[in-house]
């Protein structure tokens, strides 16, 4: 296989998050578009030893093509439909991240904070930080209250007591953007000690 292919970018993303200790166990899921199919690993698999057998595909219509995918497909399918200029999505549970998340109440403070913290987060999301309430994994009303929440000029969500989810034009693109979250989570964790 070509080293260069978004299916080889994207297995390296993977494995590289779950090296990393940003994704464990079953947890997380990654998509990319090619053509106009979407290619989204499968639910139950794992990101540590992810192949290219392990991605379900869809169209943009959300009709399945092959294979089984992850429940959370639904947040992929609406932020590809939304914005033609994202390529790939994923959502991961990693730990600093997942940690803001619980913080619900101080949201506006929180992402104050967090934008200040380094230029980084702030220069990669133009300041657009995204906010999921939180209901059940999978569920019907998590989807509907993320298309309310959703809007092209966001490119990273926080979801309550659950992760994060970002979008962007390639997939590595999108493993920059959940990096510099999850260091900027961290950094945040750490001043606030
Ligand atoms: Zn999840």
């Amino acid at each position: 296989m070509c080293k260069n292919t978004k299916m080889e970018q994207t297995l390296w993303v993977a494995h590289t998050l779950f090296d990393q200790g940003m994704v464990t166990g079953c947890t997380g899921n990654i998509s990319f578009k090619q053509e106009d199919k979407i290619y989204i690993s499968k639910s139950g698999s794992c990101f540590g030893n992810l192949t290219n057998e392990d991605f379900a595909i869809l169209d943009i219509h959300g009709e399945i093509l092959e294979g089984k995918p992850s429940k959370e497909y639904p947040l992929h399918l609406y932020l590809y439909r939304l914005n033609e200029c994202n390529q790939a999505v994923l959502h991961t549970h990693s730990f600093y991240s997942t940690l803001l998340t619980c913080q619900a109440r101080q949201k506006e403070e929180l992402f104050k904070d967090l934008l200040i913290t380094t230029p980084y987060l702030s220069i990669k999301t133009k300041n657009h930080i995204g906010w999921v309430p939180y209901f059940a994994p999978g569920s019907q009303e998590l989807f509907e209250s993320f298309m309310t929440q959703m809007n092209e000029k966001t490119n990273l969500y926080l979801m309550e007591r659950h992760g994060l989810i970002v979008s962007g034009s390639s997939v590595m693109n999108v493993f920059d953007l959940i990096s510099e979250m999850e260091t900027s989570a961290h950094l945040h964790y750490c001043l606030n000690q």
